[in-house]
């Protein structure tokens, strides 16, 4: 294996005292960790507690499925691991590193490198064709257009999208839409990709798509996954499944 390939597995490439390379794929590896996270909103005089204490460690190449009756936190939770927004109390680490060290920018930066997101509504730039969505993560991460374009390219066909390049998202099948949003959360070979009821907008035959190519990237290129999902049959092809409610993490069988 290159070292690109294992890098592109999350997988870390260290060198030993013996000066011998060896590849740390242990399921021990942490990338993921949030620690006794609170969440409170503030309504006026109202506050409302989202989130008591959660616990959740997701190891490298792991799937992870995140289940919950709705309004139980479930998105307030994910966008405080991929360090959109901040917890009340605890903390969140994405490869060893606490979110809340950094600053706004430096956090955005961070993100930009290390989480891939996906969400239940494309978020696609609509005035942008496919490709040029793709590219976006890696513009901001300060590639030359020629090496966005090369990884973007790379991403899209990882995912057998290689048609319909220069389409705008208006032009394209919901299916579709969430197949870029999918290369474009992959395109900087983040840590960990996140992702809010990515089939949660999908026809069945479309939903089940999208849950093929996730276990397909999990289980090939070894893509550690957090995905939130309403769809049990998504969650029973999970690793681990866990379950929000009253503002706490559990993990099921
Ligand atoms: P889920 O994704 O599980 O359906 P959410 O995380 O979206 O749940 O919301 C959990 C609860 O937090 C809901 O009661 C929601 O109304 C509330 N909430 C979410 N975001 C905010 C916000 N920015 N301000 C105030 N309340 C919020
Ligand atoms: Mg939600």
């Amino acid at each position: 294996m290159s070292s690109e390939e294992l890098r592109s597995a999350n997988c870390e490439v260290r060198t030993g005292e013996s000066g011998q390379r060896r590849a740390d794929c242990g399921e021990r590896t942490a990338v993921l960790q949030g620690t006794a996270i609170e969440k409170e909103f503030r309504l006026g005089p109202e506050q409302l507690q989202v989130l008591n204490g959660v616990d959740i460690t997701v190891r490298s190449g792991e799937m992870v499925a995140i289940l919950g009756p709705s309004g139980s936190g479930k998105s307030t939770l994910l966008h405080i691991l991929a360090g959109l927004d901040r917890p009340t109390r605890g903390d969140v680490a994405i490869a060893g590193k606490p979110l809340s060290r950094l600053n706004g920018e430096a956090l955005a930066a961070y993100r930009n490198r290390n989480v891939g997101l996906i969400f239940q509504f494309h978020h696609l730039l609509p005035e942008f064709t496919v490709l040029e969505n793709v590219m976006m993560p890696c513009l901001i991460a300060g590639d030359t257009p020629s090496a966005a374009l090369q990884k973007a390219e790379q991403a899209l066909a990882e995912i057998d999208f290689t048609s319909r390049l220069r389409h705008r998202p208006a032009e394209l099948s919901g299916g579709e839409k969430q197949k870029a949003a999918t290369a474009r959360a992959l395109v900087t070979n983040p840590q960990v990709v996140l992702a809010d009821e990515p089939t949660g907008n999908l026809d069945s035959h479309s939903a089940q798509a999208l849950m093929d190519l996730f276990q397909d990237l999990n289980a090939r290129k070894r893509v550690t996954m957090v995905i939130v999902s309403h769809n049990e049959r998504f969650a029973q092809r999970a690793h681990r499944r866990f379950y929000l409610d009253d503002g706490l993490l559990k993990e099921t069988t």
